[in-house]
């Protein structure tokens, strides 16, 4: 706890670590910092002043200008397969993590700068960040966060006061980002391409403290991590394709061990459902499209078993039969937690034979009709237990295509197998499917309305709204509809 008034109190665990894995500095200071937001319901998880956050002196703060005397901030170093091929030396070069915060039950959490001035790893880019990446990954990060899927956080975003060159002059701006922390699959890849197995071997014991403290007794420190990655992100992965969530920028330094989400470049909630869709301008390939979701994060686990190879045996070949058997067990995890997930989603209670079958058929209509990913799902509640004057029912707005008929006959029947009070597995049915998400033409315009025109007011709108993403508000109907034609935003840009 942060007393009123005062800086947040920070620790430095990481830093303890050796100077390899990382480097000390400071932010570097912007001219002219100025509040943009400042996330209060997080803040007060974290037991930080809120008001002090929001005045001159914690906006200072935020902006990096102003470190707190005995605090050991850095930017850490790190490696990372990018669209498959491997760059041993990343690093943060443009985000310095000023310590760690500690939560009101004991949890620590990184307190990082995103856009705070060149590091070691900057190579040629300037550290800055303009104002429209910020505000996305607040809004996005902040959606995923309200729809309960892990993820780094927004505390608050930051004008810098200066200008960013990038294809022409945007306004900079600086995120305040809180993660369980920060360590990635390119941490372990960037001490293993060095071949510093003592450096494995202590980031392996630091990460299970911090994220996994029940498995520090493990036997075999280094297999324990590995499985409890691979069913972190296993979860992780489903609940982005159960929310039609496409991250676009897999890259294995863009994958947490804790299993959150991090890095909101070129993502998007995809509108009409499309498995092959892309956002990413950088994506020719399609490489990260969401179909092949899933697959990716398999493939980034088997290059985190690769590099924890060293340290999982000291017989190379059974190290490397440890990793594979670990790696294995990833699509199992995946179908079990989508399983659980799409039952939730259409009201299914115990799994029976067909269910696969009548799923399958579901997403072939979504396909064939290019229905509303998000509307589809939510549209389902409402039919689950269809009462006049439901106030959460959607049917004003969107309906789904007749020849959806034949299929919803068969689901009802399949509802109809189970005992089960049909208020109740409606009102579970609202919660699994939210109605308003980050959709991408939105989260465009509020960032075009804040960059253009210096108009904050749709960001704002956005961020509220979707801080109760389950919660069907007439009034908002704009913010839950698709994109018309002329609307549609068919490719993001990371905007580094
Ligand atoms: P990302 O695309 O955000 O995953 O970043 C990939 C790598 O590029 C990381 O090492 C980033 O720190 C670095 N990077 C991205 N943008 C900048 C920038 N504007 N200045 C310096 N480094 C950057
Ligand atoms: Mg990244």
């Amino acid at each position: 706890m942060t007393p009123t008034g005062t800086p947040p109190t920070l620790e430095h665990t990481f830093a303890e670590l050796p100077e390899r894995f990382y480097q000390r500095l400071e932010p570097t200071p912007v001219a002219a910092p100025a509040p943009i937001r400042v996330n209060r319901a997080l803040a007060q998880r974290l037991g930080l002043d809120a008001d002090w956050l929001s005045s001159p002196a914690g906006t200072e703060w935020l902006a990096g200008n102003a470190i707190t005397p005995g605090s050991h901030p850095l930017a850490a170093a790190y490696a990372g397969h990018q669209f498959g091929g491997f760059n041993p030396q990343l690093g943060d070069g443009r985000a310095i993590l000023l310590g760690e915060l500690r939560d009101g039950e004991g949890r620590l959490f990184d307190l990082q700068l995103k856009g705070a001035g060149p590091t070691r790893w900057s190579r040629g880019g300037d550290g800055r960040s303009p104002l429209g990446p910020v505000l996305r990954e607040y809004i996005v990060s902040e959606a995923m966060a309200a729809l309960g899927v892990p993820t780094t956080r927004a505390l608050a975003a930051v004008a810098s006061g200066e200008p960013v060159m990038r294809d022409r002059a945007l306004p900079g701006a600086i995120l305040a980002r809180v993660a369980s922390s920060h360590l990635r699959i390119g941490s372990v890849e960037y001490l293993s391409s060095r071949k510093d197995t003592e450096g494995l071997h202590l980031l392996v014991d630091y990460t299970l403290q911090r994220h996994f403290p029940e498995q520090t007794t493990a036997e075999n420190p280094a297999l324990a991590l590995l499985n409890a990655v691979i069913q972190a992100q296993a979860r992780l992965i489903s609940q982005w394709q159960l929310l039609g969530f496409i991250h676009g920028v897999m890259n294995t330094d863009n994958m947490l061990l804790c299993g959150e989400t991090i890095d909101y470049g070129p993502c998007a909630f995809m509108d009409a459902f499309n498995p092959d869709t892309v956002f990413s301008s950088i994506d020719h390939g399609g490489r990260y499209a969401y179909r092949n979701q899933p697959g990716i994060a398999h493939w980034n686990l088997a290059s985190l078993a690769q590099a924890l190879v060293p340290v999982l045996h000291n017989d190379a070949e059974q190290a490397v039969a440890l990793a594979q058997a670990a790696v294995d067990t990833f699509s199992d995890h995946f179908l079990q937690a989508h399983t659980e997930g799409l039952n939730a989603k259409l009201g299914l209670g115990e799994p029976q034979a067909d269910d696969a079958a009548l799923i399958e058929q579901l997403y072939t209509l979504m396909a064939e009709h290019a229905t509303d990913f998000t509307l589809t799902f939510r549209r389902l509640a409402d039919l689950a237990h269809p009462v006049p004057g439901n106030p959460q029912a959607i049917g004003e707005v969107y309906k789904l295509p007749n020849a959806f008929d034949p299929w919803l006959a068969q689901w009802r029947e399949r509802l109809a197998r189970e005992a089960c009070d049909p208020q109740q597995r409606q009102t579970a049915m609202y919660r699994a499917n939210p109605v308003f998400i980050a959709r991408n033409h939105l989260v465009e315009a509020a960032l075009a309305a804040a960059t253009d025109n210096a108009d904050f007011a749709p960001f704002h709108t956005l961020v509220e709204r979707l801080a109760a993403p389950t919660q069907w508000q007439p009034a908002s109907r704009a913010l839950a509809l698709p994109p018309e034609e002329g609307q549609r935003v068919y490719q993001t840009f990371c905007g580094t």
